[in-house]
């Protein structure tokens, strides 16, 4: 048996003629670019997140970008954020022109670590920029209660994260500014890249407006230097046609999760992810902490079992980041995390049959 980390083609499947009807009509109208199924999918985000505004852009990288830029962030300012996460996170912090500063996570959730936030602000720190890692949203009561105390914006990363919850708020709606991406890959993925920045403030959503259009107000007049960063209407028209469906979809993963949860439950060297109280979880990715990581990679690899790492080096060790000046033990947990975690097959389309052989594979090299 051979089980793939994703299988899209099973999703497409269930939903080809929606999808295939979704684009026909863009194609027919040629409303490329800004087109009105791009304002159609901003209106039905923003209500998912119950918030008043959304603003389509190029990528869930760029959707970052535009927040720090709408805040104001500018060269010699600081953001923090977590080094266990994609790299996009601290990359658009640096092209915002700010530091990234890094906050060790949780083990726990792998999410940033209330308790080590308020040690890490400065004068200089512009923003706050959490990740809701892997579907679940970082403890963000604690964050949020630092930040307001210091008067200093939230930007949610949830990327991974659409339609999770915390105490019944949605993922992207606590902050100023939530990001989310429709990579092919994550629980909302379109046909290519494509983005959504949401937030509380319709000013800062109108800022993000003219920074995704380079900075033009009125056309071709600009009073700031902004970027090419739209959504393609033939994504927005694809996204809008999986919307229906996502609920259902999150909720098929969890099912998935709860029984490789049932599954691993006996075997005490198994770390399972864990939810934290009030929080839904989307699993967008089902990952683990095992002993001996790299010789399961290698026996699930033979057994054809789909895996990933995600993340193996953190970001404070990154080439690219060595200016900052990080040495392996800054972010120990964030080092283990790297080290220890595999993510497993968990999406909604997989079957009986294949999640069992996921789950005893798992099993017959951890209790060998
Ligand atoms: C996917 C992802 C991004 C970037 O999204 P893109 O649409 O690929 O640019 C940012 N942060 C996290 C945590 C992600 O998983």
């Amino acid at each position: 048996m051979k089980v793939p980390l994703l299988d899209l083609k099973a999703q497409y499947e269930t939903i080809r003629g929606e999808i295939r009807a979704a684009i026909e009509e863009v194609v027919e109208e040629q409303n490329f670019i800004l087109g009105r199924q791009v304002a159609a999918l901003e209106t039905r985000i923003a209500a998912l997140c119950g918030v008043p505004a959304a603003v389509g852009c190029a990528s869930g990288t760029d959707a970052l970008y535009l927040a720090l830029r709408a805040l104001g962030v500018r060269p010699g300012d600081e953001v923090i954020t977590v080094p266990y996460t994609f790299f996009a996170t601290a990359g658009s912090i640096h092209h915002a022109g700010a530091r990234p500063v890094f906050v060790d996570i949780e083990p726990a959730t792998y999410n940033l670590d209330p308790a080590k936030l308020e040690g890490a602000i400065t004068p200089r720190t512009k923003a706050i920029l959490p990740v809701h890692l892997f579907g679940q949203c970082a403890d963000m009561d604690p964050i949020l209660a630092v930040a307001r105390a210091k008067g200093i914006p939230v930007v949610e990363d949830a990327a991974q994260a659409i339609g999770a919850t915390a105490q019944g708020r949605p993922a992207g709606s606590m902050g100023a500014i939530g990001c989310f991406s429709f990579f092919p890959s994550k629980n909302l993925g379109g046909f290519g890249d494509g983005g959504m920045a949401v937030s509380v403030d319709p000013a800062l959503a109108e800022r993000m407006r003219v920074l995704r259009v380079h900075g033009s107000q009125p056309k071709y007049f600009h009073s700031v230097i902004g970027v090419n960063s739209r959504l393609d209407t033939l994504q927005a028209a694809v996204i809008l046609a999986k919307l229906p469906h996502l609920e259902r979809w999150s909720a098929g993963r969890r099912r998935v999760a709860a029984f490789y949860d049932g599954a691993f439950a006996g075997c005490d060297a198994i770390v399972r992810p864990i939810t934290l109280a009030g929080n839904t979880h989307i699993y967008n990715q089902y990952t683990l902490r095992v002993p001996d990581r790299d010789g399961l990679l290698k026996h699930l690899s033979e057994k054809g079992v789909g895996h990933a790492i995600y993340y193996p080096l953190p970001l404070h060790l990154q080439k690219c980041f060595a200016f900052l000046g990080h040495r392996e033990g800054d972010y120990p947990e964030s080092e283990k995390a790297a080290r220890e975690t595999v993510s497993l097959p968990v999406y909604p389309e997989i079957t009986e049959p294949q999640r069992a052989y996921v789950a005893e594979t798992v099993l017959a090299y951890v209790q060998r």
